[in-house]
């Protein structure tokens, strides 16, 4: 018979007061950057010129982010929707490392367990426990994954263990770069504000995407399509990802807007990447069978898709 001890009280204690004070550190720390950058530029005349470097600094940041964490951390890592050469797959993920959302391997498998049990027990950051524990809080109750299981022990992998195991690095570097180049004014706004807006827009596709917007498809949880985030990388079109998570296109209908796929198809004619699992004639059959009436008058962007005329094996996933 196994013997099942107790954890310790005091190292329970110790514990969960660490993992608070990391979390709130996570979630509050890049937050304060904004007022601090805010109170700077009241208190600190800052010439044209500067204005515009910082802008354009600011911005660079902020989508090479973002694009870092859809391709490098969720279509690449988390679901596979193309293979990539080790520069590519180093930049993707150092970029997605810098915006301080956790090491590549853990926000993999989080996001894993979301596909899996989305919007059901076992989903880490379900709305149904309130906007707010799908938005952030639910990092506070996250058992942080110390161990990381198969896949990611496979050797395909060994580039992305190495990024997940030198996480701290990376964004200490990207802090470090900012200071050193632009002293406190790149370090409470180029990293701490940029990395505070890159966080609350990937926070806002756990809440916002699985509570508002529209749903082309019929899919068993709450997943939605919220345009109104078009600017950003494509990830908004939630709905069309659960559909079928494999894909590497998100954006399947007209009026939905897919950078990142974009991004994909032009490094795939270059040969960065290659595996990338378009959506196909028989996929996307597949996905509009499972439309609901009252969505499929939703036409579907097919030039913008260049889908694959050969059927691929597999139907759609979900
Ligand atoms: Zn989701
Ligand atoms: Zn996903």
């Amino acid at each position: 018979m196994i013997e099942v001890r107790p954890e310790p009280f005091l190292k329970n204690l110790i514990s969960s007061a660490f993992r608070h004070v990391v979390v709130s550190a996570i979630i509050f720390g890049p937050l304060a950057g904004i007022v601090l950058g805010c109170w700077y530029f009241a208190h600190e005349p800052v010439g044209w010129r500067l204005a515009v470097v910082l802008s354009l600094v600011f911005t660079g940041r902020f989508y090479a982010k973002i694009f870092g964490v859809s391709l490098g951390y969720h279509r690449y890592l988390t679901h596979a929707g193309f293979t990539a050469n080790p520069v590519v797959e180093f930049m993707m993920l150092l970029a997605a490392s810098t915006a301080m959302q956790g090491p590549c391997m853990n926000w993999a498998m989080v996001h894993r367990q979301h596909h899996a049990h989305a919007d059901k027990p076992g989903d880490p950051h379900s709305p149904l426990e309130g906007f707010w524990h799908a938005h952030c809080f639910w990092l506070y109750s996250w058992p942080f994954i110390r161990k990381i299981k198969p896949p990611f022990d496979r050797p395909e992998y060994k580039l992305a263990r190495f990024m997940n195991n030198t996480f701290v690095l990376w964004v200490a570097l990207d802090a470090f770069s900012m200071y050193a180049i632009f002293g406190w004014v790149g370090l409470v706004w180029l990293w701490l504000g940029c990395n505070a807006m890159v966080n609350q827009l990937t926070y806002a596709v756990n809440s916002v995407c699985h509570m508002y917007g529209k749903r082309n498809f019929d899919t068993p949880d709450q997943s939605r399509n919220f345009k109104w985030l078009f600017f950003l990388s494509g990830e908004i079109w939630h709905n069309n990802h659960h559909r079928n998570p494999t894909c590497a296109a998100h954006g399947l209908m007209k009026g939905e807007p897919d950078v990142a796929y974009g991004l994909i198809k032009l490094m795939n004619r270059w040969h960065w990447i290659s595996d990338v699992q378009h959506p196909t004639e028989r996929t996307y059959r597949g996905m509009v069978s499972g439309a609901r009436p009252a969505y499929a008058v939703a036409t579907p962007d097919l030039a913008a898709l260049s889908l694959e005329p050969a059927l691929a094996p597999g139907g759609p996933s979900t």
